[in-house]
């Protein structure tokens, strides 16, 4: 029997890989979807959504659960999520087969670079693009290894282990506090566990805006976080309520369990790519701006091309240039060194960032000024109780071009489009205070922190 011919066969059913799908089918390709476990991949299932679902879920700062059943109320938060997570499945499953897309189910393996092999099934492509993921990082040194999860009455987990964790700790410590460790942080506290959260560098959020990262930092500790900053983790050894986790800087901490949230790293298994011969380096793929590999019908996307931010929307985006440039089209989005990401995290308060900070414009040699506006000036935040926060504006000194938005307050998840948005357009900070912004809106920091630069560039 001859062998199915695609136009493209994409490998992994994430936001990478079913946007770069969706994208070629809109434009009449005939293209295979192959996903080894489930369509959604980390994002849906072990990501963004499962935690946003919980958060949303949990006792809000002001009312925790009457009389603090904390443990039934995380059951039925879990048992929310899991449906949405499924609601969210099919929505997307069907999307894809109405725009014609072939749905494999089963392993990749990439046999050539054109074709794919999956089960006894040998699939052949004009183009490939691999959207593997990624996967937890690890403390081998630390003694924290991947296989938590599979450990009966484990300890140490990763992110996945305690989105599905059966009963809450009396106390947890989180190694690593990224997105992923605040927004745990966050939610474990809201449940009434006593949160220690560690980070190896000097500051929470690693890749923030420092300011913003101490806001949040500030905010965590008002709230009874621990908040560990500047000293890595020796080891864990066994104590009597758990484990016993001891610093570098000689502090210790005695915990019932442990979170391991030190980043994510490339999924890439070599018998997946044998068949092909592409470059990889510090442990992820090596591509071109339009996301191409080594082996020029051969693209990647998502989290296994690594960079300081593995994000859903990266990968989308990713997905979409790789998807048009594999079938030969021009793009008008951007590629990959001038695309915009913004990350968000979603504690409380909220924190989002897009472009550069003022200490990264200044190591790249750009002279730029920095405005800044307190929510506590913002009338909504006040009246609604959430004054905490700030919001500050990057822009160069000689055009007046915002080159980064960065926020620690109320929406800022929300705020942080209407700066991407400007930055994409090469607006200036007289663009954003020369808006015209709803009142009473949180938004109104932005143009704010936009009049503040204006003045200094007077
Ligand atoms: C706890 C947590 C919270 C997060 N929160 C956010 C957030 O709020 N916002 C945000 O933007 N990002 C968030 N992320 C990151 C986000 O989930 C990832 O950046 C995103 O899922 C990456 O998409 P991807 O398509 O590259 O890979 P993935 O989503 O990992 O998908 C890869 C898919 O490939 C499949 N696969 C692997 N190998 C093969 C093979 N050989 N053959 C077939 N299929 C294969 C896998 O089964 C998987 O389904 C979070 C991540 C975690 C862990």
């Amino acid at each position: 029997m001859a062998a199915e011919r695609y136009n493209l066969i994409v490998l992994g059913g994430g936001p990478g890989g079913y946007t770069a799908a969706l994208t070629a089918a809109r434009h009449k390709a005939r293209v295979a979807l192959v996903e080894a476990q489930a369509i959604g991949g980390t994002c849906l299932h072990w990501g963004c959504i499962p935690v946003k679902s919980l958060l949303h879920s949990a006792p809000t700062l002001d009312s925790p659960t009457p009389g603090g059943d904390w443990g039934t109320h995380w059951k039925a938060s879990q048992k929310r999520m899991r449906e949405q997570v499924s609601a969210l499945m099919q929505g997307l499953t069907k999307t894809l087969k109405q725009a014609g897309v072939a749905l494999v189910e089963g392993k990749g393996y990439v046999a050539s670079p054109n074709s794919v092999r999956v089960g006894g099934a040998l699939l052949e492509t004009d183009a490939i693009i691999l959207a593997t993921g990624s996967k937890p990082a690890t403390i081998p040194a630390a003694g924290l290894g991947d296989e938590s999860s599979s450990l009966e009455n484990w300890v140490v987990g990763n992110s996945n282990d305690f989105l599905s964790l059966d009963d809450l700790p009396k106390s947890l410590l989180i190694v690593g506090a990224g997105a992923i460790g605040c927004e745990f942080a966050d939610l474990m506290k809201r449940y009434g566990v006593e949160v220690c959260l560690a980070e190896m560098l000097p500051q929470i959020l690693p890749h923030f805006d420092m300011q913003i990262a101490q806001t949040l930092s500030r905010s965590f500790k008002k709230r009874g976080i621990e908040v560990r900053t500047g000293t890595g983790l020796n080891g864990i050894t066994p104590d009597r309520s758990g484990v016993l986790a001891t610093f570098q800087d000689g502090s210790s901490f005695s915990t019932d369990r442990v979170l391991v949230a030190v980043g994510r790293k490339p999924r890439i298994e070599d018998e997946v790519i044998a068949g092909v011969n592409i470059e990889i380096s510090d442990g992820a793929v090596v591509v071109n701006e339009h996301f191409q590999t080594s082996v020029p019908n051969l693209f990647a996307v998502g989290d296994m091309i690594g960079g300081a931010y593995l994000l859903a929307h990266a990968a989308e985006a990713q997905g979409e240039h790789a998807a048009l440039t594999a079938l030969g089209m021009t793009t008008s989005g951007k590629s990959r060194s001038t695309m915009l990401i913004p990350a968000c995290v979603y504690t409380e308060p909220e924190v989002a960032t897009v472009g550069l900070s003022r200490d990264q414009a200044k190591a790249k040699g750009l002279e730029c000024v920095e405005g800044k506006a307190y929510y506590l000036a913002n009338g909504r935040a006040v009246a609604t109780e959430q004054a905490e926060g700030v919001a500050k504006v990057v822009a160069q000194s000689k055009t007046g071009q915002v080159i980064g938005v960065h926020i620690c307050g109320a929406f800022a998840t929300e705020l942080i489009a209407a700066a991407t948005l400007a930055m994409n357009l090469n607006g200036t900070v007289a663009d954003m205070a020369g808006t015209v912004w709803a009142h009473p809106t949180c938004s109104e920091v932005l143009k704010q922190a936009a009049l503040s630069c204006l003045d200094q560039l007077k």
